[in-house]
């Protein structure tokens, strides 16, 4: 998978006006536009316009203000083009399927039989990763990271 960032940034370079889009929305942090190879019809992109390569280095009231724009082109995805449904997915780093680095949170709409390989089996059944005392332990170990 190729890998985009730094000064090459090409989702910079969209925000700048130097690289050509199809832009659908924009406000004072966020812009919207289509995916250049969309997954399906209506396929969009919702970045900050300022450049974080991932979450893990973005202020959460920053992506915060992407999520309301991801929320509201996703309602007009869905008013305009009625799909099926729509995913809304953000990927942080290449092995979670990141080839732009540049935050992204991708409006995709789905229709039946789309096939797309981003749901993974909801009754996978790998014994120890369901065991209720190891997704307490985990849970513990989040809690009070994210409390203290
Ligand atoms: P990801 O693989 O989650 O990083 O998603 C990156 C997305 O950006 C892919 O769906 C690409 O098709 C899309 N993309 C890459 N370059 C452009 C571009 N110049 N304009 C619009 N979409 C793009
Ligand atoms: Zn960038």
């Amino acid at each position: 998978m190729s890998v985009v960032s730094g000064g090459d940034c090409i989702f910079c370079k969209i925000v700048a006006g130097t690289s050509d889009s199809q832009q659908i929305y924009q406000d004072d942090t966020t812009l919207a536009f289509m995916d250049i190879h969309p997954a399906n019809d209506g396929h969009c992109l919702v970045i900050p316009k300022a450049h974080f390569e991932t979450v893990f280095e973005m202020p959460p009231a920053a992506f915060g203000t992407v999520a309301s724009t991801a929320a509201k082109v996703a309602r007009v995805v869905n008013e305009v083009l009625r799909p099926g449904g729509i995913s809304l997915l953000q990927a942080n780093g290449e092995l979670a399927g990141q080839s732009v680095l540049h935050v992204h949170v991708h409006v995709l709409p789905r229709v039946a039989g789309d096939d797309l390989l981003i749901n993974w089996d909801r009754t996978r059944n790998e014994g120890h990763r369901r065991d209720r005392d190891r997704i307490a332990a985990i849970a513990e170990r989040l809690r009070s990271r994210l409390n203290e």
